[in-house]
């Protein structure tokens, strides 16, 4: 059994990412960017008003000015403004030449159809500056970041209509199982419904994947071996969960054995999910999850999504929350890192869900977070700060 930061570390090493291709903007959300973006050009690129009023000279405040035109948005302005005059000008117009300042429509009044007098004013122009928000050169996107919708509206902004980014891992989710039915159906006596399809499918889609579901095998030993090696030849990584402990019925392990996957770890020292089991053929993937439906999530969570966020190319970090315990929380097997659903409160708070171990998904309906509970730490006490991950 390895620990939690051994499996990261045994991912970072083994697990390269995919090579890249390139896309349209309107397909990039979400996608990671697997190239530098430096902007061709000033942003903005013109000096540009940032209220309705009037173009004039601060110099000029104190005087009555004559308004020598109108310059709505996108129109280029005719003359440059001298002393004694200004323009109308509308947001997002240009600035015209000669002008320093835009005086707020509310701060001025008109004391005939041509002339208007300033009645206050503040100290900001009122100007958005050429350059002010990006510069030509500069670097505005770096590779490994997950695109979102911001970096789309700088991307557009730039006219960066087409785009590298790596590629996406194609992911298939089995269910192993004598005792599966799908959720459609009844389960007889002995039976359950499979959950654990649906859950992983959505928690890869979470993350932009699509991932495939093959449906449920069952405990067969050929069969199993059938349906995996296919897997293999068609996806990037298998998601499987079910027969990695060690029952009679586990065939997992052997299996892979069998089709000379190289298994990285069997085993964490993590509690839900001590049993999983990782294997590499080349840069293909399989993890082995316990058919646990909470053990299935939480290790998606702490251990897929790292691995599928390599494969992307990803360079970010999960997100991790520090925050104080509502309630004192103690266990008492100290032994193990512990996972358990927390849900964050209004004020900034963790409140332990009352969880009854690895089969009690219902727990997480409720959470929007899973805290660690580090090996040798037996109680937390409210107020105590925690790690907390966003799920
Ligand atoms: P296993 O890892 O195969 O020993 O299964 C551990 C527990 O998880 C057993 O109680 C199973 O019935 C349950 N289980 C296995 N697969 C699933 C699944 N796909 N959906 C819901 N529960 C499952
Ligand atoms: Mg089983």
């Amino acid at each position: 059994m390895i620990r939690f930061e051994q499996a990261l570390r045994v991912i970072e090493k083994s697990v390269s990412p995919l090579t890249a291709e390139e896309i349209p903007l309107e397909k990039a959300l979400n996608r990671i960017l697997a190239q530098e973006v430096v902007s061709d050009a000033d942003m903005p690129p013109f000096d540009k008003a940032s209220m309705d009023g009037f173009a004039c000279r601060r110099s000029d405040l104190g005087n009555e000015l004559t308004v020598i035109e109108e310059i709505p948005a996108g129109k280029v302005p005719v003359n440059p403004i001298a002393p004694g005059q200004c323009a109308r000008i509308m947001t997002g117009a240009m600035v015209p030449e000669g002008a320093d300042f835009i005086l707020m429509k509310e701060h001025a009044e008109l004391t005939d159809s041509k002339r208007i007098r300033c009645i206050r004013h503040v100290e900001s122009a009122n100007i958005c500056y050429k350059g002010e928000d990006v510069k030509t050169g500069d670097t505005l996107l770096r590779p490994g970041i997950k695109l979102m919708p911001a970096h789309l509206a700088i991307l557009a902004a730039s006219g960066f209509v087409r785009l590298m980014v790596t590629k996406m891992p194609e992911v298939a989710v089995i269910s192993t199982g004598d005792e599966l039915v799908e959720p459609a159906d009844q389960p007889g006596a002995g039976k359950i419904r499979n959950s654990n399809g649906l859950q992983l499918t959505a928690q890869a889609g979470q993350l932009g994947l699509s991932a495939d579901y093959l449906g449920i095998v069952p405990d067969n030993r050929q069969k199993l071996l059938e349906a995996v090696s296919d897997a293999f030849s068609r996806y990037h990584v298998i998601l499987i969960t079910g027969g990695v402990s060690v029952g009679d019925y586990d065939f997992i392990p052997d299996i892979l054995r069998e089709l000379e996957v190289d298994i990285l770890f069997h085993g964490m020292k993590v509690k839900p999910g001590r049993h999983l089991l990782l294997g590499r053929k080349e840069n293909h993937f399989i993890t082995g999850l316990p058919g646990n439906p909470v053990s299935a999530f939480v290790l998606f969570e702490i251990v897929l999504k790292p691995l599928l966020g390599r494969l992307m190319g990803s360079k970010e970090q999960p997100q991790v929350l520090h925050v104080p315990l509502a309630e004192t929380y103690s266990r008492s097997n100290q032994e193990m890192l512990f996972f358990i659903p927390v849900s964050l409160m209004g004020d900034g708070t963790a409140l332990p869900l009352e969880y009854h171990g690895s089969a009690h998904i219902h727990a997480y309906s409720a959470a929007n977070g899973i805290m660690e509970v580090p090996v040798g730490v037996k109680e937390i006490r409210k107020g105590e700060l925690v790690h907390v991950r966003l799920i």
